[in-house]
């Protein structure tokens, strides 16, 4: 098992239950290890069935069998087809936390210790199941809160991505080839490239990695969601908006100036995507510390939300000169059109919290705003991580273009190379740094 420079060992058999604490139908535990069948054995008033096959018995609580502590379907996996690549068995037990633990409890005194969080999905990865790319898609398949994050976090899942970059580290693998000594490639059967081929297979390499990163700021708020801060003058409506966007009455609706002053959250979806939306003070300068600590929080918000929408209104003509520093994007609405007979707005969207006018086009603007279908291809990445190192093969491969054009050594092209495909081997796994694994399977919770 390839586990070397992860400090991890994985001989211990790990058991967790998979399914969410609480009382159902069922729940599933799961226990993957070289002893898991021997474990398992040993407290069924049966034998475990044949790989892949489920069968019904009893769970014991002891290897003495003296008390039942439910009826439970096994289902068992021989290495290396199973989720993590080893043996695995899944024991589907009546859905109560009561029993969950008592059979926890007796598989750990039969030499199963708990499992970490993520510790299956790290086992899949340590066996080769799944690459890095498809780790984080698991993760981020079980956080999804929008069909459209669902649809992105499958594709990855099923190795589209992996598939995009190795083919691409093929393709710069290829390259690699053709600088390095000519005779051993020969002899391996490998077609060497002339010059021409070799300019437009670095051009080939540069447009895709282009491609994966085109969309990545779009696929990454398709998977995190898009906080939006709702901001504006006390009164013009802001907390109205809020709960026809949120589809619910929960921010108080008062024509007293200084209604709101925590931040409230409430969530919606717009046609896939998931916004987190927060209502907040009205933004003005105030003698009562507690608006003020509300205005505080308000301008904390808006400054790291992903989107603003700044309000105003034609009846409220109190501006304040609190400035909000957020490069991020702003859409402009001016509410209550209902109360002007000629709609200006050319920077504005006009709409009225009273009547719901001009709400769709807020809800295309806020969509448009995050997600763009024509940008999300093939191959596109959707975190930081992804796009450091897909950015970090494209600086490696223009660098490579350039010494190509200018004629300089194969040596010196080879560095740019071997650099483009460490960056992609640290993309999909094959290379990882210190920590990185810590980092990527501490967002799992335990089970996964
Ligand atoms: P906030 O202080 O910015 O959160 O504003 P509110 O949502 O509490 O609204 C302030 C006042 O404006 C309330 O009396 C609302 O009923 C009223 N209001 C909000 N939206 C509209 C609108 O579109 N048209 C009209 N005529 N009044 C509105």
């Amino acid at each position: 098992m390839s586990s070397q420079n992860t400090g991890y060992s994985e001989s211990s058999t790990i058991i967790a239950e998979t399914t969410p604490r609480g009382r159902g139908g069922i729940s599933v535990l799961r226990i993957s290890g070289k002893d898991a069948f021997n474990i398992v054995s040993t407290l069924l008033d049966r034998d475990i069935p044949k790989p892949n096959r489920i069968r019904h018995a009893k769970l014991c609580n002891n290897i003495e069998l003296e008390a039942v502590i439910d009826d439970v379907m096994v289902a068992v996996f021989k290495s290396p087809h199973s989720y993590t690549g080893e043996d695995v068995v899944e024991i589907s037990t009546h859905g109560s936390p009561i029993v969950i633990n008592k059979a926890l409890e007796a598989f750990y005194k039969n030499g199963a210790r708990p499992a970490g969080p993520g510790e299956f999905t790290l086992r899949a990865f340590l066996n080769e199941r799944i690459d890095l790319l498809q780790a984080e898609a698991v993760a981020d398949l079980i956080a999804a809160r929008s069909s459209e994050a669902a649809n992105q976090a499958v594709k990855q899942l099923e190795g589209g991505v992996s598939k995009f970059a190795n083919e691409l580290s093929d393709r710069i693998m290829q390259l690699l080839s053709s600088c390095e000594l000519e005779l051993d490639f020969v002899e391996e059967g490998i077609t060497l490239l002339n010059n021409e081929e070799k300019s437009t297979l670095i051009d080939h390499i540069i447009n895709n990695l282009k491609q994966m990163i085109a969309g990545y700021s779009k696929a990454r708020n398709l998977r995190k969601g898009v906080s939006v801060a709702l901001i504006g003058a006390p009164n013009v409506g802001k907390s109205s908006l809020f709960n026809i966007l949120a589809d619910d009455n929960i921010a108080i609706v008062h024509d007293a100036p200084g209604t709101t002053r925590d931040v409230l959250e409430a969530n919606c979806i717009i046609k896939g995507v998931h916004f987190t939306l927060y209502d907040t003070a009205g933004l003005r300068e105030t003698p009562d510390e507690v608006e003020d600590e509300g205005v505080n929080r308000a301008i904390r918000k808006a400054e790291n939300a992903d989107v603003i929408i700044s309000i105003t209104s034609p009846d409220v003509t109190e501006h304040s000169n609190i400035k909000i520093e957020n490069n991020n994007r702003t859409i402009y609405v001016s509410n209550k059109s209902d109360l002007v007979k000629k709609i200006i707005s050319e920077n504005s969207i006009s709409v009225s919290a009273l009547n719901g006018t001009g709400m769709h086009s807020l809800r295309n603007e806020l969509y448009n705003m995050v997600v763009d279908n024509e940008s999300i291809k093939e191959g596109t990445i959707s975190r930081e991580r992804h796009f450091m190192a897909v950015q970090s093969a494209l600086t490696s491969m223009e660098y490579c273009k350039k010494d190509f054009a200018e004629g300089q050594s194969e040596e010196i092209i080879a560095e740019q190379l071997n650099a483009a495909i460490s960056a992609m081997d640290e993309l999909t796994g094959k290379k990882r740094s210190d920590g990185l694994l810590d980092e990527i399977f501490s967002e799992f919770c335990i089970g996964k």
